[in-house]
């Protein structure tokens, strides 16, 4: 199924292809990284759920394609060594994380994801979430399928995810990385500890504000 990917103002649009509810693997992620993105983009209500969990479906980086607005497209690390977490700049939409340019693994934001059916369209496209992890750094009651690292089946759905992405040569072409996958397609800004220290103190379970 193709399903159009846009971001909330509606300049940033591209077309995930091929999304397939049978690979599974969608998942919330409840950690501090995650939940420190959403507060670098300033729109943490809307980004994170009631537990300051993202809504992750892997996809394709091969099967993602940005019809329109990529000059919006930019990215964070937290770190000199974090992931590339890409978001569209026009009205600081999430979009993906991405580990390595090597990696056939984007990790979508499931609310970028806009199929025409809308919501329950959405949820058969991207099927249900698997489970919660990293429940550590959840706020309140979490849900009963959260675990703090990821079960059995989920590393070994994501292992097989990744083989089988290896295989066909799922990684390019990426919309975030030049065609040799030496370089993100736009300069990532990095956090400085300063920076990163400064917002998370707006998450996790306790968080002092
Ligand atoms: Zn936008
Ligand atoms: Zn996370």
């Amino acid at each position: 199924m193709n399903i159009p990917i846009q971001c909330d103002c509606g300049k940033f649009r591209g077309t995930a292809l091929n999304v397939d509810s049978s690979r599974g693997n969608r998942i919330v992620c409840l950690c501090d990284d995650c939940q420190t993105f959403a507060h670098f983009l300033k729109r943490p209500k809307d980004i994170l759920d009631a537990n300051g969990g993202t809504d992750i479906t892997p996809l394709r980086p091969a099967f993602i394609k940005l019809n329109s607005g990529q000059e919006h497209l930019k990215c964070l690390r937290l770190s000199e060594k974090g992931m590339f977490r890409w978001y569209a700049g026009c009205c600081n939409s999430p979009v993906a994380n991405s580990m390595s340019p090597w990696v056939p693994y984007a990790g979508a934001f499931t609310a970028i994801l806009k199929p025409s059916g809308g919501l329950s369209a959405r949820e058969k496209a991207t099927g249900p979430i698997v489970g919660c992890i990293m429940s550590d750094y959840g706020i309140g009651t979490l849900p009963p399928n959260s675990s703090n690292r990821p079960s059995l089946k989920i590393i070994l759905g994501v292992i097989q995810y990744l083989i089988a992405g290896v295989i066909k040569g799922l990684q390019k072409p990426s919309p975030f990385f030049n065609d040799d996958l030496k370089y993100p397609r736009v300069e990532p800004y990095i956090l400085s500890k300063e920076e990163r220290n400064s917002l998370r103190k707006f998450v996790g379970p306790n968080p002092s504000i």
